[in-house]
């Protein structure tokens, strides 16, 4: 099922084309998105999801998003909406190459078989590096680090890297050694009573899954830390798991081709303190 609704109301059809040859979105990926997870009709961290697209719209210096036109198209797309689940992107562009246009639309789509697997199961990942070293975010702006921009082939393109090396997801790390994120999610390791994330400083998104998590799991009594992660951490944690809107909190039960420890039940009873949250 797809639903489609453009920033100014309009609903259209999903499998008509929309967006022109020259649209910058598309010609450089200049442009920022957002996906969102809907569950029974209620959008998960809207306003984190909001507040992160006019983050990354300052970065590329884009025409600060209209927040009312945006909660108008998600509402329109989810009046339309009928299964239980919906994965609701925000795409947001410069708009057609030398006009003042931006594009912007709300599309909501159907949650496939394989995100429900990924989340019961668990996934294998690899360490890839980044080629950046945590300071370079403050540094050099320039590279939109943190940002959500439409640019995602780096991200995909080591997606395929890690099918190659027989797992399923990625975990990028720095120059020195320490843990960044997944090409589409948030790096949380358990340790005890406490929860682990790198911070966005290092020129990370900053999760708004890992966020839900973290406000749930303070309230029923764990230590919640944004810190520096070194790679041998995650080999010694209770529990690794990706945080992303999508696919949720999953487990990583194989980095790098070692098994990491048995953690279902825990990963169970972080993704029960989670799922409470909404
Ligand atoms: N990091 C990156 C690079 C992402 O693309 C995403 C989401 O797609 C995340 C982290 C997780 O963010 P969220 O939990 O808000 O989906």
């Amino acid at each position: 099922m797809r639903v489609l609704v453009m920033l100014d109301g309009t609903v259209a059809d999903p499998e008509a084309a929309h967006i022109r040859v020259d649209d910058l979105g598309l010609m450089r990926g200049d442009g920022v998105f957002e996906t969102i997870l809907v569950v029974d009709g209620k959008p998960r961290e809207l306003d984190l999801h909001l507040d992160r697209l006019a983050a990354s719209a300052a970065k590329l210096e884009l025409p600060e998003p209209d927040r009312v036109a945006w909660q108008h198209a998600v509402e329109a797309v989810l009046e339309r909406w009928t299964e239980p689940e919906c994965a609701l992107k925000l795409v947001y562009t410069r708009g057609p190459e030398d006009t003042d246009e931006v594009t912007g639309f709300a599309l909501g789509m159907s949650i496939g078989e394989q995100v429900h697997e990924l989340r019961r199961t668990g996934v294998s990942a690899v360490t890839l590096e980044r080629g950046i070293d945590p300071g370079l975010a403050e540094r050099a702006p320039w590279l939109l680090l943190g940002a959500k921009s439409l640019s995602y082939a780096l991200n995909m393109a080591a997606g395929r890297e890690a099918k190659r090396r027989g797992a399923q997801e990625v975990i990028f790390t720095a120059s020195d050694g320490t843990v960044l994120e997944g090409p589409t999610s948030t790096v949380v390791l358990a340790s005890g009573n406490t929860l682990r994330t790198p911070p966005a400083q290092i020129g990370i998104l900053p999760g708004t899954t890992q966020a839900g998590l973290f406000r749930a799991a303070e309230r029923a009594g764990w230590t919640c830390t944004t810190e520096s992660i070194a790679v041998e951490d995650l080999f010694t944690a209770d529990v690794v798991m990706v945080a992303s809107s999508v696919r949720k909190i999953t487990r990583v039960h194989t980095l790098d081709g070692k098994q990491l420890g048995d953690s279902s039940a825990l990963h169970e009873q972080l993704c029960a303190l989670y799922e409470a949250e909404y």
